[in-house]
């Protein structure tokens, strides 16, 4: 029986080869994933696990979202307009006080319908258990919430990403391509972890690099590990080992800040081949790939592009 989903991306998401990046790095074959393009608001990567997330919420009989993030959480606005297409009610929780200028995230949630609470707690690291806690009030006032740790990291949301491995897969099947490496960047795991449960559970054989932008990679590689096993479970298939995850700490001087390498990658990018990169993720995992292609990381190699617009576009007018 297949996990209940609601129809949010659009779907393959083209697998692209980078002529101009490959040349200016003088490396093998290079491609990335579009998921910047999944098409669903500028959700990026969000859009295939909350297919799935909305799908369960659904079925349960949920009439309010609880979920939280940084201002600057793609997720947490990609979780509003999911809501609202749905029908459900949105509520979201940010650490502190509200940013000035406004993060664009946060304003595209409030315009979705998103009810947007600051200052619960003052860190993102106590935001996962402040959405149980809203959660728990929200039941007691008879509401039905369905609450999403940060990014929506939870098992069933991977599922849409072991899917996407088999879309990856069909593609080079189809295109003859035998990929060899793939990177992308990993805030809360949720995204990592999928792809680690389609990687082993179908089969493949490429080394998959994930680029931690936002945590510390030790205890996030034991989490993507659990989420994987879990998701892996969930499709009946092969539970992955601790091999299987490997996870490297891109964070530089912090989340969102950008180093010059980064600059660099972001530039490289959107000269070469038109790609829009964000400092918190995107030009970070270009960093990553390029530092692996440098050090002989066999090719063909996929950057999986997961999106960023929305922080990649205010970055040029804020200087973030
Ligand atoms: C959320 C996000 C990621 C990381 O995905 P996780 O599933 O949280 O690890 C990467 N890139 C972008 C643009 C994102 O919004």
């Amino acid at each position: 029986m297949s996990p209940p989903r609601v129809d949010l991306a659009t779907l393959p998401t083209p697998l692209t080869r980078m002529h101009r990046l490959e040349a200016a790095l003088q490396t093998g074959p290079l491609y990335v994933k579009r998921d910047d393009l999944t098409g669903f608001g500028v959700a990026g990567n969000k859009a295939r696990p909350l297919e799935y997330l909305m799908g369960a919420a659904v079925e349960r009989g949920a009439d309010v979202l609880v979920a939280a993030g940084s201002p600057s959480s793609n997720f947490c606005a990609a979780a509003a307009l999911a809501a609202a297409t749905v029908g459900l009610g949105c509520e979201l929780l940010f650490p502190g006080a509200p940013p000035e200028p406004p993060s664009v995230n946060v304003e595209l949630a409030r315009v979705a319908g998103a009810r947007v609470l600051f200052g619960v707690v003052q860190t993102r690291e106590e935001l996962d258990d402040a959405v149980i806690d809203h959660a728990n009030a929200l039941r007691a006032e008879g509401r039905r919430p369905y609450p999403l740790p940060r990014g929506g990291a939870t098992a069933v949301g991977a599922i849409g990403y072991a899917n996407a491995v088999r879309e990856l897969s069909e593609q080079c099947d189809h295109a003859g391509i035998q990929v060899a490496t793939v990177v992308v960047a990993t805030g809360s795991g949720g995204t990592q972890a999928g792809l680690v449960a389609g990687r082993v559970g179908f089969g493949l054989t490429w080394q998959l690099v994930g680029a931690s932008v936002s945590r510390p990679t030790q205890p996030l590689a034991d989490q993507i590990l659990r989420r994987s096993q879990d998701c892996a479970a969930i499709l009946a298939l092969d539970p992955p080992g601790t091999e299987n995850v490997d996870l490297r700490d891109c964070r530089g001087a912090g989340f969102g800040v950008a180093s010059r390498d980064d600059h660099v990658s972001g530039r490289l990018a959107l000269r070469h081949e038109g790609l829009l990169l964000d400092n918190y993720y995107g030009a970070k995992a270009m960093t990553l790939f390029r530092s692996l292609l440098a050090d002989g990381a066999p090719t063909p190699a996929v950057f999986w592009h997961t999106g960023g617009v929305a922080a990649a576009l205010t970055a040029l007018t804020q200087g973030a």
